[in-house]
């Protein structure tokens, strides 16, 4: 463990920051300054460390290896629809917004299976653990199959530490080989390009008629220079468009054809297209659907031949809920074998049920109250800024009935190790002690029964101030970071 290089890490001179932030502008490290502000007007640098963060050599191989694991975790889960309806019964009594999504699971089943382009992008989120003999291990955060974002500017910071740990003007001197490739940008797009290839194959629309790819978005997300990374370089490496649309515009502008495929009719384009593939980069929080309209949106795209990614089912399988049923003895055995099971399992905080047994609902909660620190409270919403902590879990647990309480689960708070970094924000330096969290990406691709990709996505480190409890990127808190691997 590189103790005493982390622990007291020499703050960088102005001219090795000016040299980080003019590498992260000219190399489109970017985001908008605020939400809904005009493109082109208002950038800003992403936030990032100046210093790629420690990360366990080990805990870093195993969150690896275990990937196309999970990845045949989520797609044999989101193939049983029963398993999904018996395990999300009582969240669906007691969340809205699950019970919109799981309205429109049965849409897909109209399509004949052997025409079913399944395609997923996930993101497994986790801490570093300490043990009990100071062992480090890792330990999953999450589960996310909707919108994971970041991975195209993720790729672009490891190339900024990469840069930095050679410069001459640079203090943040390392060997290139604890700097793991991450490469996230290059993956990402060619899932996307062999997915539209699968989808061309199997559902071979008219040859005059233009197939592109689909970006649902957020109109106004401050998050767009990533989303555009991944769209561009669909386009220069894959010659393939992507065009980018609110759940608001596939409204207006979408139909299906006779077979079924999604047909989008823009004012800019001389004839319409059709889409092979449907990425989500929204659809994932209340917030995306305004109207009816937008679920209006969301059920014709589910009901086309186009692939989602995500399905409704494979986004119920990255709730929560199914995520805490996981946790149980003998449920990631139903979809794996044993040592692949076991390998995930080896990573899995404790995860508790608020909605089943009254009597050990009741349980659970008066345990989390008394233990305030050692639990965190989450509801089935994605995007950060939703669980809830300490005294305020424990006021909400006091006020709530079983019926809101059975929205909710209990996890073991995770303690990740803190390490002394320095913040890069607005072009600011700012040292603290950060906590990382390691994302790998996962991509998985089957038409009918047949697998065809099934790997990893490159990864992701972002890292916040240990003081904080929650939050991403776009919330302001957390920083783009990569990993520095050590070896225990
Ligand atoms: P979301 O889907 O909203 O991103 P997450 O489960 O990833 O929800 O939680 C958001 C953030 O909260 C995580 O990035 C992490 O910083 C923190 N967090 C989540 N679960 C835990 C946990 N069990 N222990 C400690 N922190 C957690
Ligand atoms: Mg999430």
């Amino acid at each position: 463990m590189p103790d005493s290089m982390f622990r007291r890490v020499p703050k960088p001179t102005p001219p090795a920051v000016l040299e980080a932030v003019s590498y992260a502008a000219s190399h489109g490290i970017l985001m908008s300054s605020a939400k809904h502000a005009t493109p082109g007007t208002s950038l800003v640098h992403a936030p990032f460390t100046y210093y790629p963060s420690p990360f366990h050599a080990e805990s870093y191989r195993h969150a690896v290896e275990i990937t196309p694991y999970l990845n045949s975790l989520v797609h044999r889960i989101a193939s049983d629809h029963k398993y999904l309806k018996d395990k999300l019964a009582a969240t669906i009594e007691s969340d809205e917004f699950t019970r919109r999504l799981f309205a429109l699971l049965a849409c897909s089943e109209d399509q004949p299976q052997q025409r079913r382009v399944k395609f997923s992008i996930c993101r497994y989120d986790y801490f570093m653990h300490v043990g009990e003999h100071g062992e480090y291990r890792l330990r999953m955060v999450e589960m996310n199959c909707i919108a994971a974002s970041y991975g195209c500017l993720g790729t672009k910071i490891s190339h900024l530490h990469r840069y930095l740990s050679s410069h001459p003007v640079s203090n943040a001197h390392t060997s290139l080989k604890l700097l793991p490739k991450t490469d996230a940008l290059h993956a990402l797009p060619a899932a996307l390009a062999t997915a539209h290839k699968a989808f061309l194959d199997v559902c071979a629309p008219d040859s005059s008629v233009p197939v592109v790819l689909v970006m649902v978005v957020q109109p106004g997300d401050t998050n767009s220079y990533d989303q555009d990374l991944l769209r561009q370089t669909l386009w220069e490496k894959h010659s393939l468009e992507m065009v980018r649309l609110s759940l608001a515009d596939i409204y207006q502008c979408a139909s299906l054809d006779a077979s079924s495929n999604l047909t989008l009719t823009l004012s800019d384009r001389s004839q319409p297209l059709i889409a092979s593939i449907v990425y989500f980069r929204a659809g994932y929080t209340p917030n995306d659907f305004v109207s009816e309209k937008e679920w209006t949106a969301r059920e014709i795209v589910e009901k086309s031949s186009a692939a989602k990614c995500p399905s409704i089912a494979m986004q119920l399988v990255g709730t929560k809920k199914i995520q805490q049923v996981l946790d149980q003895p003998g449920e990631v055995e139903r979809f794996l074998p044993e040592e692949q099971a076991k390998k995930i399992r080896a990573t899995f905080a404790r995860q508790f049920a608020l909605d089943e047994d009254e009597e050990e609902a009741h349980r659970m909660t008066q345990t989390a109250m008394e233990n305030e620190m050692d639990f965190v409270l989450k509801p089935q919403r994605e995007g950060g800024g939703n669980n809830v902590y300490a005294q305020q879990m424990k006021d909400a647990l006091r006020t709530m009935s079983a019926k809101e309480r059975a929205a909710f689960v209990l996890m073991e708070r995770i303690r990740p190790p803190a390490f002394k970094n320095v913040m890069i924000r607005d072009g600011m330096a700012v040292e603290d002690e950060l906590v990382a969290e390691l994302g790998v990406y996962g991509v998985h691709l089957s038409v009918g029964d047949e697998v065809i990709d099934n790997s990893t996505g490159g990864t992701l480190l972002r890292s916040k101030p240990a003081s904080k409890e929650d939050g991403g990127v776009s919330a302001g808190i957390a920083l783009l970071d990569s990993p520095l691997l050590f070896e225990q």
